[in-house]
C-alpha cells in the first residue's frame, strides 16, 4: 500500500473494451462495429497498408464508411486538417489501419472528435497499438501526446506476420524494455515515494519476462512467438492506461532513446534504440542492486538478430555516452537508475555489455 492515499488513485480508468488477437480476426471488424453500435466510420490508413489490408477490410464495412483518409505526413497539422474536414460529419468512430504513425494520428483524431477508435495494426513495432499515447516528431523533435485508449484492438497475425522483420524485432525491443522500465518504477517507489501500481507493473513486466524465458529459441516468424509478442505489446498499452502514465513501459532506456532523438544521433527505430538502452540499464541495475540479467536480454536480441551494438545503429561510443548523460535531463521527475550513476559507471556499462568496444 502507498504510505498515504494519493488523489491519483481516484482517477477513472479506461482500457480497450475489445481486444481480438489471432489469425483472421480482421474479418471480425463488422461484428465489432455492430457490437459497439458504431455505424458511421472514417477509415484512416497509409497507402501501403491500404493495399495490403485496408482495402479488404473497407469492403467488409463499406456501408458504414463515410470517408477514407490517407496519412501522408503524420503531424498535429495533419490531425487538424482531418478534424476540419470532418467537422460537420456525424462520425462515431475512426478505424485506423496501418503502422504506428497511422494509429498515432488516429488516436489523436478520435480523441479530438470524442469518438471511438478502432486500432487495426499492420505492423507491431512498438506498444502504441493499444496505448493511450501518441508520439510524433514536430520540428525534428519528439513529442508525446496523451489520448484516449482505443475502444477496440484487432491484431490479425496473418497481417502482422507479413510485416517487415526489422519492425517486429523493434517491437520485441520495445516489449522487453518493460523489464527495466518496471525496475526503475520500483526504484522510484522506494527512493522518492512515487505512486506505484503493482497490477500495471505486472501486466507490463510479465509478457516481457515470458518472452525472455524463450530466449534460446525465439523466432518472431513462428506464429506462437509472434502472438506472444503482439499480446505483450497490447498489454503494455493496457498497463499504461491502468497506470495513467507511460511509467510501466518507459524508464531510463526510453529516456536514452528520446535523448538520441533530441540529439539527432543514429538511425535506429524506436524499439531498436530502446533495446540497446535496455541492455545498458539492466546492467546498471544489476551492478548496483544485484537484480537483473542483462546477458539474457542481449542473448534474446541476438537470437532474433536485433541490433545490440552502437555500430549497428550508426552510433559512436561518444554519442552513446552523451545520450545517456543527456537522458538524465529528460523528464527529471521520472526517477530512474540514471539518477544514481556517474559518467564513469555509464562508461563501464557500455563497455562491459559490448554495446561499444
Ligand atoms: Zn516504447
Amino acid at each position: 500500500m502507498p504510505k498515504k492515499f494519493k488523489i491519483g488513485f481516484l482517477k477513472s480508468i479506461e482500457i480497450p473494451l475489445i481486444v481480438e488477437l489471432g489469425e483472421g480476426v480482421r474479418k471480425r471488424v463488422k461484428d465489432i462495429l455492430n457490437y459497439l453500435g458504431l455505424h458511421n466510420v472514417v477509415i484512416l490508413t497509409g497507402r501501403k497498408s491500404y493495399e495490403v489490408a485496408g482495402k479488404k477490410i473497407e469492403s467488409r464495412i463499406s456501408e458504414s464508411v463515410l470517408s477514407r483518409f490517407f496519412v501522408e505526413k503524420p503531424s498535429i497539422n495533419e490531425v487538424r486538417n482531418f478534424a476540419v474536414k470532418l467537422s460537420y460529419a456525424d462520425v462515431d468512430a475512426i478505424v485506423g489501419i496501418g503502422g504506428g504513425k497511422v494509429l498515432d494520428v488516429g488516436k489523436i483524431l478520435a480523441t479530438e472528435l470524442n469518438v471511438a477508435f478502432l486500432s487495426i495494426p499492420t505492423v507491431a513495432s512498438h506498444d502504441g497499438i493499444a496505448s493511450p499515447v501518441a508520439s510524433f516528431k514536430e520540428g525534428g523533435k519528439p513529442v508525446s501526446i496523451s489520448t484516449n485508449p482505443p475502444a477496440a484492438v484487432l491484431a490479425d497475425l496473418v497481417i502482422l506476420r507479413h510485416s517487415p522483420i526489422r519492425l517486429l524485432r523493434a517491437g520485441y525491443g520495445d516489449l522487453i524494455s518493460n523489464v527495466t522500465a518496471v525496475k526503475d518504477w520500483r526504484l522510484a517507489r522506494d527512493v522518492v515515494d512515487e505512486e506505484y501500481n503493482e497490477v500495471a507493473a505486472s501486466i507490463a513486466e510479465m509478457p516481457a519476462n515470458l518472452m525472455l524465458s524463450y530466449a534460446d529459441k525465439l523466432d518472431l516468424k513462428v506464429i506462437k512467438h509472434l502472438e506472444m509478442l503482439v499480446r505483450g505489446l497490447i498489454l503494455s498499452g493496457v498497463a499504461i492506461s491502468l497506470a495513467g502514465s507511460s511509467r510501466p513501459a518507459s524508464g531510463a532506456e526510453h529516456k536514452f532513446s528520446h535523448a538520441l532523438d533530441y540529439l539527432g544521433y543514429g538511425e535506429g527505430l524506436h524499439g531498436e534504440q530502446v533495446a540497446i538502452g535496455t541492455i545498458i540499464v539492466e546492467f546498471l541495475h544489476e551492478r548496483k542492486y544485484g537484480v537483473g540479467d542483462w546477458e539474457l536480454i542481449k542473448k534474446s536480441l541476438e537470437k532474433i538478430r536485433a541490433p545490440t551494438t552502437a555500430k549497428e545503429l550508426s552510433l559512436t561510443k561518444d554519442q552513446i555516452i552523451e545520450a545517456l548523460e543527456y537522458a538524465k535531463k529528460i523528464r527529471r521527475k521520472r526517477y530512474t537508475i540514471l539518477d544514481e550513476v556517474e559518467k564513469g559507471d555509464i562508461k563501464i556499462a557500455v563497455e562491459k555489455t559490448g554495446v561499444v568496444n
